[in-house]
């Protein structure tokens, strides 16, 4: 158990760190100009910033839950550099520093499936991808893994099949928000945000004493809450802020904390909200 772990009445939530890699920092604020988004992101010679792979593992009653994957290291030597990819920390290290192994690992829930969220829970073999935690069954919305298997010209560069086919024999598909009280953990709940991708969806971690969430793409950093912050990633940039600000209001009334999943600096926080603005507010440093 982390020294960052939250608990959530008998559920244990921890973040699972697969490093670091780097992305444009243009693409990560959309139309906000770089005169604007550079008085608070650093960048390097490059344009890149850099980003975290922060996955999410809830322990509860015996049983491991991933919540995303990671990017793992299925890369070419050009694929790397273009992104940057840092691994000294890793998946599996990090779930060994918790006391988990591969096997251990009951579900994975992707919140999407672009290849940064989802890499890491397949290697190579023999050139041959395979699924990393073998005992895993994949909770995923069924509209993000059919768009995943039929890419278009713009989202093809982010789906990739060594990525996603090795799963395709331990998936459970599901469609909508819905709780996963029929797996046993009725405190988690998924919520279908669509947006960002065809079917990403957030995860909730609520009991009457506490509220987690992890918004994984629908705000990637604590510095994306304002709500015009958004990534050119987004396949539908207005349905994001509307997603945004449905969310966020509840999120600020009920005091949510919020884990970020792209964050270099902090692992989580609250929302504030003053002067019709949304704001990142109890920030604490990221320590994986
Ligand atoms: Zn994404």
């Amino acid at each position: 158990m982390s020294a960052q772990t939250i608990q959530v009445g008998a559920y244990a939530l921890s973040f699972i760190s697969d490093g670091y890699f780097y992305l444009d920092a243009g693409t990560m604020f959309c139309r906000i100009p770089k005169t604007v988004w550079s008085r608070f992101v650093a960048v390097d010679e490059e344009n890149r910033m850099k980003l975290a792979l922060n996955c999410l593992l809830i322990q509860y009653k015996g049983r491991n839950i991933l919540v995303n994957a990671g990017i793992g290291e299925k890369f070419s030597e050009k694929f790397k550099k273009i992104y940057k990819i840092e691994r000294q920390e890793n998946i599996i290290l990090s779930l060994e520093k918790a006391g988990i192994t591969p096997e251990d690992v009951d579900f994975v829930i992707f919140t999407h499936l672009h290849l940064d969220h989802c890499g890491a829970a397949t290697r190579l073999e023999n050139r041959k991808s395979q699924p990393v935690f073998p005992n895993a069954r994949y909770i995923i919305q069924k509209e993000e893994w059919e768009s995943a298997l039929n890419p278009n010209e713009l989202t093809r560069g982010s789906y990739l099949a060594d990525n996603i086919l090795p799963l395709k024999d331990r998936l459970i598909l599901i469609d909508n928000s819905m709780n996963l009280a029929q797996m046993g953990f009725a405190e988690i709940r998924l919520i279908k945000t669509k947006a960002h991708s065809e079917g990403h969806q957030i995860v909730e971690i609520t009991d009457n004493n506490k509220k987690v969430v992890y918004v994984s793409d629908l705000i990637p950093t604590s510095k994306h809450v304002h709500l015009p912050y958004i990534m050119a990633w987004d396949i539908d940039p207005v349905g994001v802020i509307n997603k945004k600000k449905e969310l966020l209001s509840k999120f600020a009334e009920e005091d949510y904390t919020v884990l970020w999943e792209h964050d270099v600096e902090y692992g989580y926080g609250k929302i504030g909200f003053e002067n019709g603005k949304y704001f990142a507010k109890d920030l604490v440093p990221k320590l994986t």
